[in-house]
């Protein structure tokens, strides 16, 4: 591993993996795992889901890649499914999560610079939140420990403490352009705001002329057991992005916005050559058509339900290591007493897999489509893991 010819940016587990199939994943040498890291909210229909597959396959016959020079129909298609079924009149694809964000910034800038207003280009953003690792998207994280070492953090960016509606209308200035928020912060660990706070939020963009942004890409795509995480709020969003699960592994990213917030996005103020290309858009397609599929949605919500309950009477048993279940719909966090590395590392000896968070946050990102044996499976396996740190622990003590 010392002589990996890969950046060192990422500290690797020592697995391999090389095949998957629904929730389990297998490695190089033979080892099954369960797999509730899910790619980070990315695998929503779980792996080589068949008619994920045979979208690609069927796409990968007939075409690749044109550009945007030309119409796609599957993007077309996409798009009038995604504005079919969210707030949004007009979409535009790009290839991740941080650049669906870039876009929703561009959006909210120019909506500001043609209504009149030049001056406004700030966006107001949330402590904790996480938004990317572009330069733009890495100011309105606004982590210090991400932005060291490189130069000075893109201008435009006011951090408040979330929650927190007096810090937001006090950083509202005349420079103020828009507001940026997670409605569950993800890699902050599972934090969730309130409805209200999201209402009045929205509130607060009304009677200041400003753009809300919803940050939907870990949230988006039946994750929270609805479409979008912000139907739950009842307060919708001028521009939003989605990625991570939008794909279902395959990578792509897309920003949606009202007619009037997309206004300035006029022929030549955007652009990407891979954005909208026929491979991830068959995909996507694919991936939208099982998620509105009658009662799909619904049953991620009950089974949700299950996976907390369940979860939380095994914390119950473990108040020395963990302390509480959050989130919603198959974005789950257990907050870790113990160091949550020591956890996911013990969940990884019962030969399954999570990804910590924020906040000492253990998260569970089963499939969508994970059935309640299933759900039962990674339960059990938590529990054993919790188990077996009991047990070293008081050995050790
Ligand atoms: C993961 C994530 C991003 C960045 O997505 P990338 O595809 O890694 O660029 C942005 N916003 C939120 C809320 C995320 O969870």
């Amino acid at each position: 591993m010392d002589r990996s010819p890969l950046f060192e940016t990422f500290a690797r587990i020592p697995l391999a993996l090389d095949r998957g199939e629904g929730v389990w994943v297998f490695t190089t040498d033979g080892r099954r795992l369960l797999d509730f890291s899910g790619g980070i909210a990315v695998n929503a229909l779980g792996h080589a889901h068949p008619r994920l597959v045979e979208a690609l396959k069927s796409q990968a016959d007939r075409l690749w890649h044109v550009s945007n020079l030309f119409q796609i129909p599957e993007q077309e298609a996409l798009a009038e499914a995604l504005v079919g079924s969210t707030f949004a009149d007009k979409v535009f694809f790009c290839n991740s999560g941080a650049e669906a964000v870039e876009c929703a910034i561009k959006t909210a800038r120019r909506y500001q610079f043609v209504s009149g207003h030049p001056e406004r280009y700030r966006i107001v953003t949330f402590a904790g939140a996480f938004h990317g690792r572009t330069l733009a998207t890495l100011a309105a994280t606004g982590n210090p420990k991400y932005l060291e070492g490189f130069g000075p953090a893109a201008d435009g960016f006011d951090q408040v403490p979330l929650g927190d509606l007096e810090a937001v209308k006090a950083a509202i200035g005349p420079e103020t352009a828009a507001i940026m928020i997670e409605p569950i912060q993800g890699e902050g660990g599972i934090r969730e705001v309130s409805g209200q706070f999201l209402r009045d939020l929205r509130a607060l963009c009304d009677e200041g002329g400003l753009m809300l942004i919803f940050d939907e890409v870990q949230t988006g795509i039946g994750r929270t057991g609805r479409l979008f995480a912000y139907e739950w709020a009842g307060a919708a969003p001028d521009i939003m992005t989605a990625a991570k699960g939008i794909g279902g592994g395959f990578p792509f990213g897309a920003c949606l916005a009202t007619n009037e917030a997309a206004k300035g996005m006029t022929p030549g103020t955007h652009g990407s050559t891979f954005g909208g290309n026929p491979l991830a858009m068959a995909v996507g397609n694919a991936v939208l058509d099982v998620l509105l599929e009658d009662g799909f949605l619904e049953d991620v919500r009950r089974k949700s339900l299950y996976l907390k309950q369940r979860l939380a009477s095994v914390v119950d048993g473990h108040p020395d290591l963990v302390a509480d279940v959050r989130g919603e719909g198959m974005l789950v966090g257990v907050r870790c007493v113990v160091p949550v590395g020591d956890v996911v590392a013990a969940c990884r000896d019962q030969d399954m897999l999570c990804v910590a968070a924020g906040e000492n946050v253990m998260r569970f990102l089963p499939p969508l489509n994970a059935s309640e044996e299933e759900l039962d499976e990674g339960v059990r396996r938590f529990d054993a893991a919790l188990a077996a740190l009991d047990q070293a622990s008081a050995r050790d003590g």
